[in-house]
């Protein structure tokens, strides 16, 4: 049986853009996207999918029983906007002050409930299953962790994980279909230099944080480049940020705060950069006098697609489009947690490109200009679709 989920997907477009403008207009933050859930269930209702609501705090799970036996395929979209004040001129800008979505998830629950819509009507053809789940606060807020906490990973235990982001670092037209480790690992630290405060005009009476914290950020930036084996993967290590715990012009603080972010492609070289930051801390403090209070947090880990999974995926792919646009290189230093979903289950993490310099749309993601070519939405939903058919339906 040939299905051309390319002409399906087209079929749709002025729903999905309808749908994706709506979402657009009343974003809400991780774990308040409640009226975003709310929609998200009544589609899949409509439907006819078996649905959980409130799975991981504000998250939506749809059931698509196929007729026969066979594999769970989850399919993950995530929900949540971003604080950013919206600055586009489009007529479906942002009805909220200082909410955006700023990343694409309007667009990512749009793909994945025209996905839904098209595979209903294939309940006949489907072995198996497909298990669609609509996470919350993915910005940062943990909220693949809820979901997991709350069983979307049992009853039944998915047997390939699913997921896309349309991305702007591509044009559209462009996919990107890389094996392995696609996005890093991302942790965050805070050094507190202690030293010993007093009068700026007698430095002698004191132990100067400042001074030390000016080596401090010159050493952790010699990390990478010089501590770091290569072999161990891309790493990069930025300090984001500075603050003495006085405003006066004229005291010398008692001490003085640097936090930053590293992100890394592997576990275990996570774990090396956090020896390395607590040690290079510890001895440039204690060579001028002062203490290093180090704490560090790892938020996610690296978005690994399985090869296996990702070789299936890239040949679902082309019957939608062409070789020439599955590209196998990409990756990027952004983390994303569906990384959670990956460890646990074999899966495939896409790259979906939808930048266009002749309409304009060159803005990054979190960017309060960003937006997407919607002609993403119903190839994303022709590349989804055929993805998960490849598991679950006897495509010829
Ligand atoms: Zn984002
Ligand atoms: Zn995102």
């Amino acid at each position: 049986m040939a299905i051309d989920f390319r002409v399906l997907a087209a079929e749709l477009r002025d729903e999905l853009v309808i749908r994706r403008r709506d979402f657009h207009m009343y974003p809400e933050l991780g774990f308040e996207e409640f009226r975003t859930s709310g929609l998200v269930a009544d589609e899949l209702r409509k439907l006819g999918l078996e649905v959980q609501t409130q799975v991981g705090r504000t998250g939506v799970v749809g059931m698509l029983e196929g007729e026969h036996d066979g594999p769970t395929v989850l399919v993950r979209a995530d929900m949540d906007a971003l604080p950013i004040q919206e600055l586009n001129t489009v007529d479906y800008i942002s009805r909220v002050g200082g909410k955006m979505h700023a990343c694409g998830h309007d667009a990512h629950m749009t793909i994945a409930l025209g996905v839904a819509k098209i595979l209903s009507r294939f309940r006949a053809d489907i072995h198996g299953r497909v298990k669609f789940v609509f996470q919350p606060g993915e910005e940062g807020h943990g909220g693949a962790l809820e979901m997991i906490k709350d069983g979307i990973l049992k009853n039944p235990v998915p047997d390939v994980v699913l997921g896309l982001h349309v991305w702007a670092e591509l044009p559209i037209g462009t996919i990107g279909v890389a094996s392995g480790a696609v996005m890093s690992g991302s942790s965050v630290f805070r050094i507190v230099v202690e030293g010993k405060g007093g009068h700026a005009a007698m430095p002698y009476t004191t132990v100067d944080p400042v001074v030390c914290t000016g080596e401090l950020i010159m050493a952790l930036n010699t990390i990478v480049g010089r501590k770091m084996n290569a072999m161990d993967g891309a790493v990069v290590l930025s300090v984001t940020g500075v603050r003495t715990s006085s405003d006066a012009f004229n005291v010398i603080p008692q001490s003085v705060e640097i936090k930053g972010t590293f992100r890394t492609f592997n576990a275990y070289t996570s774990e090396i950069m956090e020896q390395h930051i607590r040690s290079v801390s510890t001895s440039v403090c204690a060579s001028v006098g002062c203490e290093a209070k180090v704490t560090i947090k790892h938020l996610n880990i690296p978005v690994v697609n399985d090869v296996r999974v990702a070789k299936r995926v890239r040949k679902a792919m082309k019957q939608v489009v062409k070789a020439s646009a599955l590209d196998q290189t990409v990756r990027t230093m952004a983390s994303e947690d569906v990384s959670f979903l990956l460890e646990q289950i074999p899966g495939m993490y896409f790259f979906v490109g939808m930048s266009n310099k002749a309409k304009g749309i060159i803005y990054g993601h979190h960017h309060p200009r960003f937006n997407i070519d919607e002609d993403v939405l119903p190839l994303s939903v022709a590349l989804m679709s055929a993805s998960v058919a490849e598991f679950v339906m006897q495509v010829k």
